[in-house]
């Protein structure tokens, strides 16, 4: 028996894991894809992050990973007007005054090696594939592992870290609405872990990712200017952003409406020509970019937060918990921090005397309130402020406009802005 099953090697899974481990506990972390892997983010990691890695003992492995030293963010509005954020602004007193450009790949890979090193059960290739469920308690997972044969997972706490997928809510609901549906108040009760509070309005999005190469427009030392920026560009239905990563490459993420996707035949590249550099720096920037990577892409269903505990034996971390914008550059700070504060407080209930009847529902609550607490206490204040910026950043273009040159002539007003994305 596992004192916890974590599924999903994201930052979340192997942040949770390797405290977890460091505490003395029992750790199965399991992850459906073989490391290291691409993944869909800006790859834009903020300096908080640092601090973070410097606990989960990967500081110094991440910053001689060859990743990018970005000292600023433009924002650059469809016109050209522009603004700027030095990246200093995201971190607190005493944390570096850039931020890494470092590929998923290579940063998760980093992680998942610190788990293994301190102790954790890490299997890769292994999907989880349901739940193990009894009388309403989550006792560990079914794994489907490289050769296809499934096997169970014991745990006393089981971590769904899946990312935006949420793969073991979204079983848990499954099953609740199953048996729900055959009792005589079914209406009423259906999806009681449902959060109303998740926003599912903007499911017409995608997101795309890509490599690339970028020409010179123009300016002198383009190369060494592009790799210490980070840019980010509003066009209509969305935004991109392009900042250096390891290996002289540069990450391009954007998003866009669905409906811009489905008119040219889901084909990224023409995306990025017709939508993206709508706007006119992206234009000027990738008008001779070359594309070294593969296209990643998904659909962006929903963003906000979501239940944490959403059964006895069920804790969500990560974007499994709440989604932040990406516009503010900080889900994977959250998906860090969430790993640590959720390792703390399971850390602290597996040590009480009740803990040790699983059967116990009183003493589930308690770490249930105790998690969703800390997790209140940590994250509630920048949700709020990034869901009104999502807002802000999906406005139309003149709107977009007056704002960028508004928030242009006030320095102290960006600091303020930038600052509140991290507020508590
Ligand atoms: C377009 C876009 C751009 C972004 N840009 C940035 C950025 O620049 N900076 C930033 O800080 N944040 C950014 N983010 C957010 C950031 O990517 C996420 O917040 C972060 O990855 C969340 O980490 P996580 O560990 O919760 O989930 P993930 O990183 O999604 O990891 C989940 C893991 O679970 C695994 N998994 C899924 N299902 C199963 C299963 N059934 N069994 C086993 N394993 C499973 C997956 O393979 C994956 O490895 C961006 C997000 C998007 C969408």
């Amino acid at each position: 028996m596992y004192d916890a099953a974590i599924i999903g090697a994201g930052p979340a899974g192997t942040s949770a894991a390797i405290h977890l481990a460091l505490r003395g506990r029992r750790v199965l972390l399991a992850e459906a894809k073989s490391f290291p892997r691409a993944k869909l983010c800006g790859e834009f990691i903020t300096p908080e992050c640092f601090t973070h890695f410097r606990q989960l003992g990967v500081e110094t492995a991440m910053m001689n990973a060859g990743g990018t030293h970005v000292t600023e963010t433009n924002f650059f509005a469809a016109s050209g007007a522009q603004v700027s954020v030095p990246s200093v602004w995201f971190g607190s007193e005493g944390t570096q005054s850039f931020a890494l450009g470092l590929s998923r790949a290579e940063m998760d890979t980093r992680l998942l090696a610190r788990a293994r090193e301190v102790g954790v059960e890490v299997r890769e290739e292994t999907q989880a594939v349901n739940l193990l469920y009894e009388n309403r308690f989550v006792r560990g997972v079914i794994l489907r592992g490289k050769d296809k044969r499934e096997a169970a997972a014991h745990a006393r706490v089981t971590v769904d870290a899946t990312g935006r997928g949420r793969v073991l809510v979204r079983r848990l609901e499954a099953i609740n609405a199953t048996q729900e549906s055959t009792m005589p108040d079914a209406e009423t009760t259906r999806n009681p872990h449902r959060n109303p509070s998740s926003s599912r309005s903007r499911a017409g999005l995608v997101a795309f990712k890509t490599h690339l190469v970028v020409g010179h427009d123009g300016r002198e030392n383009d190369d060494e200017q592009y790799g210490e920026q980070c840019e980010i560009y509003f066009y209509k239905g969305g935004y991109g952003g392009l900042n250096g990563v390891e290996g002289g490459v540069r990450n391009l993420c954007f998003i866009v409406r669905a409906e811009d996707v489905k008119a040219r035949d889901g084909n990224a590249a023409r995306v990025m020509r017709e939508v993206v550099c709508g706007n006119r720096r992206a234009r000027q920037v990738l008008d001779k970019a070359e594309v070294v990577a593969p296209w990643l892409c998904v659909a962006l269903e929903s963003f906000g937060r979501n239940k944490i505990a959403p059964a006895p034996g069920l804790l969500a971390v990560g974007d499994a918990a709440a989604f932040i914008d990406p516009f503010t550059g900080s889900g994977m700070l959250m998906a860090l921090d969430g790993g640590a504060t959720l390792a703390r407080t399971l850390s602290l209930w597996l040590e009480r005397e009740d803990a040790r009847n699983d059967a116990n529902i009183e003493s589930w609550r308690r770490l249930a309130f105790d998690y969703e607490a800390s997790y209140e206490a940590k994250f509630a204040g920048r949700l709020r402020v990034c869901a009104w910026l999502r807002r802000a950043a999906f406005a139309p273009a003149p709107v977009i406009e007056v704002a960028t040159r508004m928030l242009g002539v006030s320095a102290s007003a960006r600091r303020i802005t930038a600052r509140a994305t991290r507020k508590e």
